[in-house]
């Protein structure tokens, strides 16, 4: 299939760029490059640098390439940042995600796999989270996302022939198996990276956020799935997708670890006993969040191959100590 990538040059835009080629499909990135990295798409893909703003070169873009399905990654993706910029974030993730639609309906592309996350969700009192759990997002990151699953119900009900499937991601991690790729945000406020950030002697101290959160050893839980397994799931979503679907699948292995276990397997995995520091609790983090993720299980044979933290932790792991300062730009 000839697929459009949109974020491809990001963390999770370029692992499913990658994954889509060695599957056999044409690929064709846009990245604007705010946060992405060029070095990050993969050589065999078309890569343009275009922001999603601008619907016409989108349109054309679509025509020209002959697109049959798109996968829109494009987005901002910092809970602290959404509350300071909330403006920033319904313009980069709503307006854009509009833009977007609409050049595909202007090309006729009909095919969508949307990255929505589980801060659609808020901070639901059961867990596990399934796709039915009532959506109350907490802060415009979520609220932003939460924005386009609803216009995508909107558009789908207009256009019966228009099949989209929006993935809500638990907390992605690990890189490319092979080294290829990796994680490169700037600022990176992710735990396992930081984590590696600190074991590598890059920062000196992995400040822990909160110990009194009501679960078992005090530090909160959250479901960790690895990025390769989470492009698995969207090969296989837009491979099933058809006219008039609309799916709705959380990606998430479906078991929670707590940050104290993360930071003892990362101790593990990289030999350092790494330096820690116990902080206050990070405003707005939910004591628990994981995944109910039979649905895609059963509906579309999915199995996530890394469901230990040792494994995922050591595929980031290669990734740092290969490239201590991330991507060359
Ligand atoms: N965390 C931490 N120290 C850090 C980064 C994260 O203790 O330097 C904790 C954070 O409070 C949360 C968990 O690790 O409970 C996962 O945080 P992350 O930012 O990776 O993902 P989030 O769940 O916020 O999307």
């Amino acid at each position: 299939m000839k697929v459009l990538v949109t974020g491809g040059a990001g963390y999770i835009g370029s692992h499913a760029v990658k994954q889509l080629i060695e599957a056999g499909h044409q690929v064709v990135v846009i990245d604007n490059l705010i946060r992405g990295h060029r070095q990050a798409v993969h050589p065999e893909a078309l890569f343009y640098q275009m922001d999603l703003a601008d619907t016409q070169a989108l349109a054309d873009l679509l025509r020209q390439e002959g697109v049959q399905c798109v996968m829109h990654f494009a987005a901002l993706a910092y809970v602290g940042e959404s509350v300071q910029h909330p403006l920033t974030y319904y313009r980069n993730n709503t307006a854009g995600a509009v833009s977007l639609l609409e050049a595909m309906q202007q090309a006729g592309v009909k095919r969508l796999v949307f990255s929505s996350t589980c801060a659609t969700y808020g901070e639901p009192k059961q867990m596990p989270i399934t796709e039915t759990t009532p959506q109350r997002p907490v802060n415009p990151y979520g609220w932003s996302k939460w924005c386009v699953e609803q216009i995508l119900r909107d558009y789908a009900a207009a256009d019966g022939e228009f099949a989209f499937a929006s993935l809500r991601y638990f907390n992605v991690a690990g890189a490319a198996a092979d080294g290829t790729l990796g994680e490169d945000h700037r600022p990176e406020t992710h735990l396992i990276p930081s984590l590696l950030l600190t074991a590598l002697g890059r920062r000196e101290k992995f400040v822990l956020f909160g110990t009194d959160y009501p679960t078992p050893d005090g530090t909160c839980i959250r479901d960790y799935i690895h990025v390769e397994d989470l492009c698995q799931a969207h090969i296989q979503v837009m491979e099933a997708l058809r006219p008039g679907d609309q799916r709705y699948y959380n990606l998430g292995i479906g078991r929670g670890y707590s940050v104290r276990e993360v930071y003892e397997a990362a101790c593990r995995v990289t030999g350092v006993r790494i330096p820690l520091e116990y902080g206050p609790r990070r405003p707005g983090d939910p004591p628990v969040l994981y995944a109910d993720a039979t649905k895609i299980r059963t509906e579309l044979g999915w199995q996530p191959r890394y469901t230990e933290l040792e494994p995922m932790i050591a595929t980031a792991w290669q990734w740092f100590q290969n490239h201590p300062e991330g991507y060359p730009e």
